[in-house]
């Protein structure tokens, strides 16, 4: 056995390896299609070096074909994993013309007219292809977490090392050999090097963005409550103090109203359970499109929900609460007498604790319910607590 052949083998044996750990994640988690596709890629690359470096008596021009197809294949699938993640759908048909283009005109340099430099530089050019696809298509999209950044960086660093590969080979004199001894040839030396580089950034960068993928969601999952969709009250309280402080720094006013439905036990006792829960998920659906992005608003416990609005002047938040208040009953709840909420709400105009304005909400919410019920009531934090 050579001493080339077992470097030889190091790079499939890494692909291997890697399309073997991407394949038993997604075995144990079916809903990661992007671990599929770099389990493939990975798989189908390191199969093009067995085909080209390792497995002897084929055709030449055969196993050129095939080795070849096997690494164009293997990066259109592993540059389909980073878009995958990100809930954008490859162009399945753009990266099917591409290979079949390149395989025909490669099957030409081959067999018509041989010419390995044609051949190196249609291969070159044909796998950075998907690389710039998939760094355009997330570069048009936000980037804001750091496991979206990293698999970024990654992939500008393999596109880099793609477009190095061949200039460097082609600047270099004589450094792809001949055309029978490739593979004893710089340039198919550097291959494998960018190969194995590219190899492990990425399959690390990926395995990263999964591990912390999973611990946002872990994080979202115990700061959610599921029936409303909005956050629990750890949530709630965790983001509201952060928002508040925000607010602090910038002298800004805030308001936060406590939305109490009435009656609540009456709903249960009377329809049942699941109409209480359905009316909970109505007034949770209510919440989130009228306060929408600018407010922080969790489900406090039971039927009472809290909604902070911060930078938020009397006048708009009245308005938002009102319009909480107003019609949630028509978000798919058909009970009769259609459910109510009061709401208690508390404006400050100068920067206020997060346990201040819960207090005047709750006073101002007695307020609505001693009121009749069915109403927005509103109370100054300054008036009540005072400087
Ligand atoms: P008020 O108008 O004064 O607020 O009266 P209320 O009946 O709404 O208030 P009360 O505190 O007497 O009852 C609240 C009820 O909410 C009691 C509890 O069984 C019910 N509840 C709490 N959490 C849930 C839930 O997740 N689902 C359902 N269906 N009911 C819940
Ligand atoms: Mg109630
Ligand atoms: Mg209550």
């Amino acid at each position: 056995m050579s001493g080339q052949l077992l470097i030889s083998l190091l790079s499939p044996s890494i692909g291997f390896l890697f399309g073997a750990a991407f394949f038993l994640l997604w075995l144990n988690q079916r809903e990661l299609n992007y671990s599929l596709s770099a389990a493939i890629g990975f798989l189908l690359s390191a199969t093009g070096f067995v085909i080209q470096d390792i497995l002897p008596a084929w055709p030449y021009d055969l196993q050129r074909i095939f080795s070849n197809l096997c690494f164009l294949a293997g990066v259109s699938t592993l540059m389909a994993a980073p878009l995958q993640r990100r809930h954008i759908t490859p162009s399945v048909r753009t990266l099917t013309l591409l290979i079949t283009m390149t395989m025909a005109i490669l099957s030409w340099y081959l067999i018509i007219q041989p010419n390995l430099v044609a051949r190196i530089a249609l291969v070159s050019v044909s796998l950075t292809i998907p690389v710039i696809i998939t760094v355009a298509k997330l570069a048009r999209i936000e980037n804001h977490r750091y496991s979206d950044r990293l698999v970024f960086g990654v992939l500008c660093f393999t596109l880099a090392l793609f477009i190095l590969r061949p200039v460097l080979a082609f600047l270099i004199p004589e450094s792809f050999g001949n055309y029978t001894a490739l593979e004893q040839s710089f340039y198919w030396g550097m291959v494998h090097f960018t190969y194995v580089l590219m190899t492990v950034t990425l399959a690390i960068a990926l395995f990263v963005a999964i591990a912390l993928d999973l611990t946002d969601e872990l994080h979202r999952q115990a700061n959610t409550d599921l029936l409303s969709g909005l956050l629990n009250r750890r949530g709630f309280e965790t983001a509201a103090n952060v928002a508040l402080e925000h607010c602090a720094q910038n002298s800004q006013p805030a308001a936060l109203m406590i939305a109490d439905l009435d009656h609540f036990k009456r709903i249960n006792d009377t329809h049942g359970h699941a109409a209480g829960d359905a009316v909970i998920e109505s007034i949770g659906r209510r919440i989130t499109e009228v306060a929408g992005n600018a407010a922080i608003s969790g489900r406090l416990g039971g039927e009472e929900f809290a909604v902070l609005l911060p930078d938020h002047e009397e006048a708009a938040a009245v308005k938002i609460a009102e319009a909480i208040r107003c019609g949630f009953a028509a978000y798919g709840v058909t009970i009769s007498p259609a459910p109510t909420v009061s709401i208690g709400l508390a404006v400050s105009g100068s920067p206020a604790a997060l346990s201040a304005l819960l207090r005047v909400a709750d006073q101002a919410l007695y307020q609505a319910k001693d009121g009749g019920r069915d109403q927005v009531c509103l109370l100054s934090v300054q008036a009540r607590c005072g400087p």
